[in-house]
């Protein structure tokens, strides 16, 4: 996904958040204004979100560009929720297409993005895990790979903090080198980590907004240096470097 978003806090419609902001998410699929790589994001869209009363989100994914989805701003208006990951995608060289490929990506509670690349995928991940999670994978991408890795450490009690900056650095041990920018919910808390690409945040009307890039320009919005982990709930923000989380605790 080249730009992603994730938002915790009182209940909005999924319009208000992707959609009227005048740099939001939606206008980032064709004129995005700080992406590093690529240009527009035309392939392809997904959004999650958390309905009252159910741990387990929905996902609304797509295989067109999100501005080429004529039944989009209607169900984005009515739509209401309290937490949500959303992105637009440009599809990495050598990776599959099609709505399966389009993140967030889900297990249980979880949503999950990924912005950025593993280079030399597929090749590239042969080395890096054992041949199960390959076999599982829902779509032929380096961003479902690396969310099977992420996976694998959330479903054996490893916390969400963790469970990404352990998964960057199994890669980048075993000689694995790309962009790992990746964005993680459970609908009350969102992770994310910076390697390689732009992360912003902003609390504003008692919730927290995790981007690529800044939707609007009022102010409030904070950029995360490259190599970090952040934890953001509505309450708090805290920003770590991604170095000081795998000395301090040996997560290798
Ligand atoms: N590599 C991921 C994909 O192909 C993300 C691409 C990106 O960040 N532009 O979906």
């Amino acid at each position: 996904m080249c730009r992603h978003l994730a938002y915790v806090g009182p209940e909005v419609s999924l319009k208000s958040l992707l959609i009227d902001p005048p740099y939001g998410l939606y206008r980032q699929a064709w004129a995005p204004r700080m992406q590093r790589h690529g240009t527009v994001n035309a392939d392809g869209f997904g959004i999650g979100w958390y309905a009252s009363g159910d741990p387990v989100p929905a996902r609304y994914r797509r295989a067109v560009p999100i501005w080429g989805d004529p039944s989009l701003p209607d169900l984005a208006r009515v739509t209401r929720s309290s937490a949500v990951l959303a992105a637009v995608r440009d599809a990495t060289v050598g990776t599959a297409l099609g709505e399966a490929a389009a993140a967030p990506f889900a297990s249980g509670s979880w949503l999950f993005s990924h912005n950025g690349l593993l280079a030399g995928w597929p090749a590239s991940a042969a080395g890096l895990a054992r041949v199960e999670p390959l076999l599982a994978l829902e779509a032929m991408t380096d961003s479902a790979f690396l969310w099977a890795l992420v996976v694998e450490r959330l479903r054996s009690g490893t916390a969400p903090d963790i469970a990404l900056a352990a998964t960057i650095d199994a890669v980048e041990a075993a000689g694995g080198t790309g962009r790992f920018n990746f964005l993680l919910t459970d609908g009350r808390t969102i992770v994310a980590t910076t390697a390689g690409d732009t992360l912003w945040y902003r609390r504003a009307d008692d919730g927290v907004t995790v981007a690529s890039e800044p939707c609007d320009d009022e102010p409030g919005w904070a950029e995360v240096p490259d190599r970090q982990l952040l934890t953001a709930a509505p309450s708090q923000v805290t920003v770590r470097p991604l170095s000081s989380l795998n000395e301090g605790i040996g997560i290798r």
